[in-house]
């Protein structure tokens, strides 16, 4: 399978668009197509385990790399050991039409493990593969999750080295701590002082600098990208949403070929982008409902076809979704364009120039016979918490909660009673003062710190505090570095001299 660019440019193996990261005309690596997946392969996948999922998967977009190569890395990846659920990304069943897909059960607590303990396997090969002999440093800007998985993931990982940029205002408590506290000798965490957006332009400025590329190959190093710009970090995101059909399908919930809506908490559009690649390759999937928080750019851009950036950003109590500028959404504009490239390249011009795009009619038609899209404020998102908790006795962070507040709206909207998967992609104990304050009110929560909201959570609730979280609290912190938004490239050269 080769890839090409969203903007265009030449194709490039699979390894070399994992290890690159971003095409060099600025645009995102798509597959040149979607490897189809027929009723007797889903059928097939029942009988398996996760990592025999995600190897059928896997080795349908990753043609350069050998079967046992693929089976390794994710034996690796997803080692018992390092997730604390045997299926690794369960489903749990709220009611008979409603089910969560928890994807939080890896080391960080976030969904990005999924994909993050499995990068660096892939990237290391595919280093291998294309005589990369530099050192593979990872630049990352992270909403909160993305860091700590990609810091867990690529830690003293030989011939690569990870530095993450985070809003220093932006994150939870845990989620700062889970990053500044980072053990490995190739790992640097910087506070940069803006917010998402400013961090993620700033990362993709700096990829798209000759000059600063001709720096760090001067110090005999290659950057290469861990966010999900990556296609090696979307593919492993496919897998989990066959998994869940299969799931569905032991459960005898549907029969083989039966529709499944999916409602995904989005912020940079990968997590849900994946469920439109799983769509592409033949899961049958009813509809995809986009969620966004009260930064609910993606949802007046699937109701008007208009993406429009110029809006105040809030900082909300989902805040991995906290983002305005979704980098994904280019790859789904390159298959509503029917891949014309340069069509990309002038909505992403308008974009940066003009902070605008538009689609037009037809093509928004398109979009919305796929995808549905809506949003929780933050009292709608603490309300919902609650209700989940009353009445289906599941305890749900912020961020699935977005989600299940969309559904419920959705459903009521459309009457649309499809079976629906609810992605979950954060552990309660990774945003507890907002969850206990959602279970047990504002009061609750008031003088206590993130360890203490974490105790009182679990005494209410009887759902038990992580080992990662508790360990938290001795660790000490080991990255303090800070920086402004113009003073990146600086930033990652002084860590690159360990100063
Ligand atoms: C990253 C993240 C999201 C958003 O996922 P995207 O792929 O960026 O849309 C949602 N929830 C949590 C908890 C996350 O960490």
């Amino acid at each position: 399978m080769s890839f090409f660019s969203t903007r265009g440019g030449t194709a490039v193996t699979a390894s070399q668009a994992i290890l690159y990261g971003l095409a060099p005309d600025g645009g995102l690596y798509v597959p040149a197509m979607f490897p189809p997946i027929s009723h007797k392969k889903l059928t097939e996948l029942t009988q398996m385990d996760y990592c025999q999922r995600a190897s059928a998967i896997l080795r349908t977009y990753l043609e350069d790399f050998s079967i046992p190569e693929i089976d390794a890395a994710l034996a690796a990846a997803y080692d018992p050991k390092k997730f604390d659920d045997p299926a690794i990304a369960p489903m749990k069943k709220l009611d008979d039409e409603t089910w969560v897909l928890e994807l939080f059960h890896g080391p960080t607590l976030a969904f990005k493990d999924m994909a993050l303990q499995l990068l660096p396997h892939l990237t290391t090969l595919s280093a291998r593969k294309n005589g990369e002999e530099r050192e593979v440093s990872i630049l990352v800007a992270t909403s909160g999750d993305t860091g700590k998985a990609a810091l867990e993931g690529f830690k003293d990982v030989p011939g690569t080295s990870c530095t993450v940029f985070y809003p220093t205002d932006g994150v939870s408590d845990v989620q700062k701590l889970q990053m500044t506290t980072t053990g490995g000798d190739n790992t640097h965490v910087i506070a940069i002082n803006g917010n998402f957006d400013d961090a993620q332009t700033g990362v993709k400025t700096l990829f798209g600098s000759a000059e600063f590329n001709a720096a760090v190959n001067e110090k005999g190093k290659v950057l290469s990208s861990a966010n999900s710009i990556n296609f090696g970090r979307l593919v492993p995101q496919i897998v989990y949403y066959f998994s869940a059909y299969a799931d569905l399908l032991n459960a005898g919930a549907i029969t083989v070929g039966d529709p499944v809506n999916f409602v995904v908490p989005t912020g940079n559009f990968g997590n849900i982008l994946a469920a439109y690649y799983a769509r592409s390759m033949g899961l049958p999937v009813g509809k995809l409902i986009c969620a966004s928080n009260r930064n609910n750019v993606l949802t007046d851009f699937f109701r008007s076809g208009v993406y429009d950036t110029r809006r105040q950003f809030f900082k909300t109590t989902s805040p991995s979704m906290d983002i305005l500028i979704s980098s994904n959404l280019e790859r789904l504009l390159f298959e509503c364009a029917d891949r014309d490239g340069e069509l990309i390249s002038t909505w992403m011009k308008q974009l940066k120039e003009s902070y605008s795009y538009c689609i037009g009619e037809q093509r928004q038609e398109w979009m919305n016979s796929v995808f549905n899209a809506g949003y929780a404020d933050d009292q709608q998102c603490a309300e919902e918490i609650r209700t989940r908790y009353e009445q289906d006795h599941y305890l749900m962070d912020t961020h699935t909660a977005v989600a299940s507040h969309v559904l419920r709206e959705y459903r009521e909207k459309t009457g649309d009673m499809t079976p629906a998967v609810i992605v979950s992609t954060a552990s309660p104990y990774k945003f507890a003062a907002d969850v206990l304050s959602a279970v047990e009110g504002k009061e609750a929560v008031e003088g206590l710190d993130a360890f203490e909201c974490s105790e009182m959570l679990e005494k209410v609730t009887g759902v038990k505090v992580p080992q990662q979280v508790k360990a938290l609290r001795s660790l000490p912190v080991r990255h303090k570095a800070q920086c402004e938004r113009d003073a990146m490239a600086e930033a990652v050269m002084n860590a690159f001299e360990g100063k």
